[in-house]
């Protein structure tokens, strides 16, 4: 099977960083990145699980659970935590934020350029910052494309 998807990390790259974080490679583990790079709608680890079972039945929870947990540690998706609700997963690795939609519950990846290597923000020069964890809220203007998708 051909597998082009941009910007993804290759089979090998993703052994070995598992591998870092003291994982095996398995054709599960596998299975489940790849079902992160196709949807990048910041599923839940829930919806991950559910996609990832449609092509491969025998696959549990607990390993998509603790794949997830792996991918984040090595570095190769994100958690994106939205109070009150479940961790949701982000496989866009390049510079962004992200914007809630407050009516559909709905997580849109904002990019923001860095100017000259350097954050758009006013920082004190006292401070030097390592991760990046920037979130917007609001709602989406277009209120068709805006199903209200609150689960309460
Ligand atoms: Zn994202
Ligand atoms: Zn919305």
């Amino acid at each position: 099977m051909k597998k082009d998807l941009p910007s993804a990390t290759s089979d090998q790259d993703l052994a070995h960083k598992l591998a870092s974080s003291g994982m095996r490679m398995t054709a599960q583990r596998e299975h489940v990145y790849h079902t992160l790079l196709q949807q990048t709608d910041h599923p839940t680890a829930d919806e991950v699980y559910l996609r990832a079972k449609s092509a491969m039945p025998e696959l549990s929870m607990a390993t998509v659970y603790n794949t997830l947990d792996a991918l984040v540690k090595c570095g190769l998706i994100k958690q994106v935590n939205v109070e009150r609700t479940a961790s949701r997963y982000c496989s866009n690795m390049n510079e962004h934020c992200h914007f809630f939609c407050e009516e559909c519950g709905s997580i849109h990846d904002v990019d923001f350029k860095k100017d000259k290597g350097e954050l758009p923000l006013k920082l004190p020069r006292n401070l030097v910052p390592t991760q990046v964890d920037i979130s917007l809220r609001g709602r989406c203007a277009d209120p068709l494309k805006c199903p209200n998708r609150n689960r309460n």
